[in-house]
């Protein structure tokens, strides 16, 4: 085979799976959208997440900045050099991430530091197995880390909260799936993904639901008994409320596929793969002689592009001219006075500066002064993609918010200390925080998780950056930004729309009890 081209091969793959939405995942989203009430919170989310794809689709960047742990999966004919091809692989993953198509995510668990070209021991994943057939089948999933954590895995028998008993049995895994879909709230970027596995060991039980995340969207269950359950699961999870970013709103869901495989008598696993909206995975098919791509996977039907027509446009401008007045414009540095007239549901645009802040900038916050004044300040929990210019100057590719709640045991304290007024991030953060803010005047503001390329737009500069030696993805990256819009989720007044949607879901999970299938 000639190996440069299938380096060329995987790069594509790379490219094209970090930018380009899978056909049969934009059909999911579209129904989505439709589904939707109009002028809700989820609408307007959903509206983003759209506007997101699209350009995405036009710049050829990121469709998220949390490109995640790139995982392959690769099916070769027997007598393929799989050596050769993993260092290729390895070469193309360098190129895509000094490209700026991935963000350097490849970090020593001990010391934090970071590779900065995604390689290192354990990344990327990258899984063999031979096959009959004589052509290659390399698979791509990038799932980024937001939704990572909230995969779940059961040891049955167990109890479940409002479910009760789940027992070794289709209804006990039943439950166990309603269960993985309220346990994820919004903080997985929902409407999401699930892939189940029943059975195996606790790693072979992971691997099989991540196996389930390869399948079509629109596929049929072979196994009847799986088939009932996951239309079981796509009917009713959506009852649960807890809709798009965790809104609340009519979708939670937009897949639900489940895999069996055989056990040991003393073991029974139940494991949840979580993907966010953002499902990033692609295929193709690559011929042994040439290393060409022959086939590309999960392409089949029309291209939905999301694209405004010129009708819609015109209805989205009268909207939005009739939604402005009620946009709360704020500028930093924000008085306390200003946060405390903000409430939940309120949609806030923001202009001015911005300063990045994830785990090492909080961590190191605790025991230093901050670099700048971040007196009035807006802390943004981002990780962008950047790239430099011949110039040395910084450019932001991609910059979406990072889950907020593994801030929470520095957050609150943090405000306090430097005076930060408002903190933005998705998927809302808990109660020592919401009494911080409280106590301290502060606002928590949600933005669209995964709408790397909508807020990339919102940030006009780069003015500067600090604790580079954290990474690119947690240095402390001051931005200033235009018409930067988040929705109000936790106000100074006590009041949590997080907590509120919690509740709720599990109000309503209490009736999937003893609902069968
Ligand atoms: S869409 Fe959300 S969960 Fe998915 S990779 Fe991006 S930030 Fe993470």
């Amino acid at each position: 085979m000639n190996i440069d081209k299938f380096q060329e091969s995987m790069y594509q793959l790379i490219i094209e799976t970090s930018t380009n939405l899978p056909r049969d995942v934009r059909r999911a989203i579209k129904s989505a959208k439709e589904r939707e009430n109009a002028g809700t919170r989820a609408a307007m989310s959903l509206d983003t997440i759209t506007n997101n794809i699209k350009m995405a689709d036009d710049k050829v960047s990121p469709i998220c900045q949390d490109t995640g742990l790139p995982t392959f999966k690769i099916k070769t004919p027997v007598g393929a050099n799989q050596l050769v091809m993993k260092e290729a692989i390895k070469n193309a993953i360098a190129q895509a991430t000094k490209d700026g198509k991935l963000r350097p995510n490849s970090v020593d668990s001990l010391t934090g530091s970071n590779s900065g070209d995604n390689l290192g021991f354990g990344t990327p994943v990258i899984k063999f197995e031979q096959w009959e057939k004589d052509y290659i089948d390399a698979r791509l999933i990038l799932k980024g880390g937001g939704c990572e954590n909230k995969n779940v895995q059961y040891s049955l028998p167990c109890e479940l909260e409002e479910l009760g008993r789940a027992g070794r049995d289709l209804d006990g895994i039943r439950k166990c799936i309603m269960h993985s879909v309220y346990q994820a709230q919004g903080q997985g970027c929902s409407a999401g993904f699930i892939g189940v596995g029943i059975g195996g060991d606790r790693s072979s039980g992971y691997d099989l639901a991540k196996e389930q995340l390869f399948r079509s969207v629109d596929d049929v269950n072979p196994n009847e008994d799986l088939r009932k359950l996951e239309d079981y699961v796509m009917e009713n999870a959506n009852e649960l409320g807890i809709g798009t970013m965790g809104f609340g709103g009519e979708t939670t869901l937009l897949g639900c596929k489940v895999g069996v495989m055989n056990r040991i008598p003393a073991s029974f696993f139940v494991s949840v793969a979580y993907n966010c909206w953002a499902f990033r995975r692609l295929g193709v098919a690559i011929s042994m002689e040439t290393g060409e791509i022959n086939e590309w996977m999960y392409q089949e039907g029309e291209h939905i592009d999301f694209g405004a027509s010129e009708a819609e446009l015109e209805t989205a401008a009268v909207a939005e001219t009739a939604e402005q007045t009620d946009i709360v414009t704020l500028q930093a540095p924000i008085t306390e006075e200003q946060i405390r007239s903000l409430k939940v549901g309120d949609v806030v645009q923001i202009n001015g500066m911005m300063y990045t802040g994830r785990d090492a900038i909080h961590h190191h916050l605790m025991d230093h002064d901050a670099p700048v004044d971040l007196n009035g300040q807006v802390i943004y929990h981002c990780g962008p993609v950047m790239m430099k210019d011949e110039e040395g100057k910084w450019h932001v590719k991609a910059a979406g918010p990072t889950t907020s709640i593994r801030e929470e045991p520095y957050q609150g304290d943090i405000m306090k200390k430097f005076g930060i007024r408002a903190v933005i991030g998705k998927g809302g953060m808990g109660p020592k925080t919401l009494a911080a803010l409280e106590e301290h005047g502060g606002v928590y503001l949600n933005a669209i998780g995964g709408a790397a390329q909508y807020y990339a737009d919102c940030i006009k500069s780069v003015e500067g950056v600090d604790l580079m030696e954290f990474g690119i993805p947690e240095a402390m990256w001051h931005l200033k930004v235009e018409g930067f819009t988040a929705v109000v989720t936790m106000d100074s007044h006590g009041n949590s729309l997080h907590k509120d949607v919690d509740k709720s879901s599990l109000e309503k999970l209490a009736e999937f009890k003893e609902r069968v299938f």
